[in-house]
This record gives structure tokens, C-alpha cells and sequence, in this order.
């Protein structure tokens, strides 16, 4: 990098950047840092290089966007920092500033600004995109394309299950607690369609009637996390009028990505007075599906499984910190069958369109999953957000991998609260 008199920028929160006291406590905790060793690439480099951004110290230039464009956006350093940085905020305020000012390549703007903005959140548009791209995959053809392409394309589930819930599901059980909104997610509702309906009937069982509002759109995390706050501050007014009309004692989402920015609404919109407290009501009711089921309401008979393992989506452990309410649930199902993984808690390399955009760091940090995965000798590894399961899946499948089965926790209990015919679809739709 090349420092440069260049003009202060006012983009960030000054009293939120000199939080950050450069212990270098957080290091560790940080997977770009972990496989570079590079400081440039650690949270410490990068709040360095904001701060210099804002003061002028330091041009805009396309060395600089690199640092930022490669951190994942894991918020794993927020959990590691005893100064309490609020490392996600810093980080969403200089990729808006980026966009607003930086002039990208024509491909990363394509891949950017139409493939991830435009595609990607609007489930009707992303379904069309999946059926080239499974016909690439299903031809043979995909081996001829660019290596970016194809992993690209490894990660396209070959049996996406696309379900539509009606707008109330009710409860069957004779003492209903009250009502949920449920939250069905791009994503999910376009390739896990299958995950969903198991949330809900998990929900339903627990005694909830579940609302799913069909005005709700994406939770705007996509357009947040590429630099585009207004755009998701438009996603947030629209869900928040979709739900608070209902009288809901939750709002459960299943995806820990989406979750976090639900939970975050309140700080999306705090410089918005007409909509502020709304946000922050709105994100008050948000949970995950793991912090809402309690164990008392499911009867799992501890059976007959294989050692089974769980990954710490980045977005359910740091930013939302909720780290032991899956684990609990595994383990009433599996008792002692459950193994911990070694760097459950570092990214898999998913991180939302992370592994579009930065494909090559995307792989490094896959391959280090999936070796920590095969460590453990699970033959099934359990997780909480889609991003995640799709890495993973094509992780194991190009390390020849394939009697590992990566789930959905939802699916995990809907298999073991359910012993049956869904036990039987899962074991036949998982794998790739
Ligand atoms: S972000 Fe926190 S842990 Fe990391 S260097 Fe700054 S103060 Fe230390
Ligand atoms: S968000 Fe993740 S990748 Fe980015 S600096 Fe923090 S720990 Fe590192």
C-alpha cells in the first residue's frame, strides 16, 4: 500500500473505530490472517487501513479495496476482541463507502451489481438461473469451462427443493403456546425448500402456529454485505411492515446469515427517526430456530447414529453468539455420537457470495474445513445457515468424500423427531 495525501472521508463511526486498541488479540480468531500470516489480512491491518482511508492518510487504490474485498466478513474477530470493536459495522460502512466511490472491473461488477444484487434475492430469478447451470453440471459440459466457473457450479445443488407455505400453518397439538412469523429466506426457499417445511413442522410441533407473511422479501444481508446499505435499508422497511402487523411472539429464521442482519435492523436504520423504533421491535421478536426450540419439546430416542459433528455458522456464533443451543439438540439426539470439530468456529469460505467473488481464498479455506471435518471420522456434519451447507457438500465431494452428509439442523431433528418416511427422504435427497 502507498500512503498518499488524499482527502479525509467521513464514512465511518469515529468513536466505533478508535475502539480498536491494536492488541492483536483477535488474530488468531481471524481465517484470512490464519492462512496468510499476512497482517494486512487481519482485522487489526484492516481497521488500520478505514482509519487511514478516513483521514486521508491513504488513497482509495485497487492494493487497499483488495484488503477489504478479501475479509470475509465472519465477524469472528468481534468475538475474540475484549475491546468490544464492533468490527461488522466498521467494515459494512467502508464496502458502501467502496462502491460509492471505487471503480471496479467490468466482471466484478457484473458479478456484483447483477449476478448477486439482481439474481440472487429474488427467488422467481434465481430458479431460472439454476436450471443452466444444473444442465452444465448434469451434461458434463461444466469441465470445459473456466476453473472459477466450475466451482461455481459445484456448489448448485443437483436436487434444490423449492416448497411454497401457505401464509398460517397451524399447530396440531392440543395446548398451542401462541404464534411465530416465519422467515423463508432466498436461499432457502429457493434451493432448501425442503429445510423449510421441516422448521416449520418442528415449530408446529413445539406447539407454535406458524405466520409465513407472503409480503416478506430477502432480509437485504446480499446488499449489506456487497456495499449497497440503502438498498438493504428498503429490504428492512419492507419486512418490518410484512410482520408487525401480525401479533407474533417470535419471528424464526433458519439461516444464520440472514439472521444476524435481522437481529441488526435497529442499527441499519438508526439514522432513520420515522423508522428506528420500529427496527428495533422488529428485531427484538427475531430468532433463531435453535435459540427458540427447547429440548422439552421434542421426544428424540437416542438411536442408533454415526458419530455426527457441527460447524459454528460464522453468523450464528459471532455476530449472534448462539453457539450452544444447537449443540444441546445434537446431542439429545445423539448422545455421546457427537464429536466436536477442531475450528468448528472458523469460517468454511461460503460467507454469502464470498466464494463468487473471491473464489481462491474461498477454496483455501474449504480445503482446511473439510480436513478438520475428515479428522473427526463424523458421518454427519450439522449446520445452520445454506451458504455453509452447499460449501461444505461440494468441499467433500471434490475431496472424494461423499459418506459424509452435511445437514441442516432442521432436518437433523425433523429426522430424528420423525422417524420414518422423512427419515428416508433425507438420507436419499442430501447428497448432492
Ligand atoms: S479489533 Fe479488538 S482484538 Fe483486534 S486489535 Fe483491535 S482492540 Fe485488539
Ligand atoms: S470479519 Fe472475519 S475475515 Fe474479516 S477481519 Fe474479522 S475475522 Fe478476519
Amino acid at each position: 500500500m502507498t500512503a498518499n495525501p488524499a482527502a479525509p472521508q467521513r464514512f465511518l463511526d469515529e468513536d466505533k473505530s478508535l475502539a480498536c486498541v491494536h492488541c492483536g488479540l483477535c488474530l488468531g480468531a481471524c481465517p484470512t490472517y490464519l492462512e496468510t500470516g499476512n497482517e494486512n489480512e487481519s482485522p487489526r491491518g484492516r481497521i488500520y487501513l478505514m482509519r487511514a482511508l478516513q483521514a486521508g492518510r491513504l488513497v482509495l487504490s485497487d492494493a487497499a479495496v483488495r484488503h477489504i474485498d478479501l475479509c470475509l466478513g465472519c465477524r469472528a474477530c468481534e468475538t475474540a476482541c475484549p475491546s468490544g470493536v464492533q468490527y461488522g459495522a466498521l467494515l459494512e460502512a467502508t464496502r458502501d463507502h467502496i462502491e460509492q466511490t471505487h471503480r471496479r472491473s467490468a466482471f466484478q461488477r457484473f458479478l456484483r451489481r447483477i449476478a448477486i444484487e439482481r439474481v440472487f434475492p429474488f427467488p422467481a430469478r434465481m430458479k431460472l438461473a439454476l436450471w443452466p447451470a444444473r444442465l452444465a453440471r448434469k451434461s458434463g459440459i461444466a469441465r470445459w469451462l473456466p476453473k472459477f466457473l466450475r466451482d461455481a457450479l459445484s456448489l448448485v445443488p443437483a436436487n434444490a427443493s423449492s416448497i411454497h407455505l401457505p401464509a398460517v400453518v397451524r399447530s396440531t397439538i392440543a395446548s398451542v403456546k401462541g404464534r411465530v412469523g416465519f422467515i423463508q429466506g432466498c436461499v432457502m426457499s429457493v434451493m432448501f425448500g425442503d429445510t423449510n417445511a421441516a422448521s416449520v413442522q418442528l415449530l408446529n410441533q413445539a406447539g407454535w402456529d406458524v405466520a409465513v407473511p407472503p409480503e416478506q422479501i430477502c432480509c437485504g444481508a446480499l446488499y449489506a454485505h456487497s456495499g449497497n446499505l440503502e438498498r438493504a435499508r428498503e429490504c428492512a422497511r419492507r419486512n418490518i411492515v410484512a410482520f408487525e402487523k401480525l401479533d407474533l411472539d417470535a419471528i424464526v429464521i433458519n439461516a444464520a446469515g440472514c439472521g444476524s442482519t435481522l437481529k441488526e435492523y435497529g442499527h441499519l436504520l438508526h439514522d432513520d427517526p420515522a423508522w428506528v423504533e420500529r427496527a428495533e421491535r422488529f428485531s427484538a421478536k427475531v430468532k433463531d430456530l435453535t435459540e427458540w426450540l427447547r429440548l422439552e419439546d421434542f421426544k428424540f430416542q437416542i438411536s442408533n447414529f454415526k458419530p455426527v459433528t457441527y460447524h459454528d455458522a460464522c453468523h450464528l456464533a459471532h455476530p449472534q453468539r448462539i453457539t450452544k443451543p444447537p449443540r444441546d439438540l445434537i446431542q439429545a439426539v445423539v448422545g455421546k455420537q457427537f464429536v466436536e470439530l477442531p475450528e468448528s468456529e472458523v469460517c468454511c469460505g461460503s460467507a454469502g457470495s464470498y466464494n463468487l467473488t473471491e473464489p481462491e481464498m474461498a477454496e483455501r479455506l474449504q480445503r482446511r474445513k473439510v480436513e478438520n471435518i475428515l479428522k473427526t471420522g463424523a458421518e454427519i456434519v450439522v449446520t445452520t445457515n445454506p451458504g455453509c451447507i452447499l460449501q461444505m457438500r461440494a468441499g467433500l465431494e471434490k475431496a472424494g468424500a461423499t459418506h459424509v452428509r452435511v445437514l441442516h439442523i432442521a432436518d437433523f431433528l425433523a429426522e430424528a423427531a420423525n422417524p420414518g418416511p422423512r427419515a428416508k427422504k433425507n438420507s436419499t435427497t442430501n447428497n448432492h
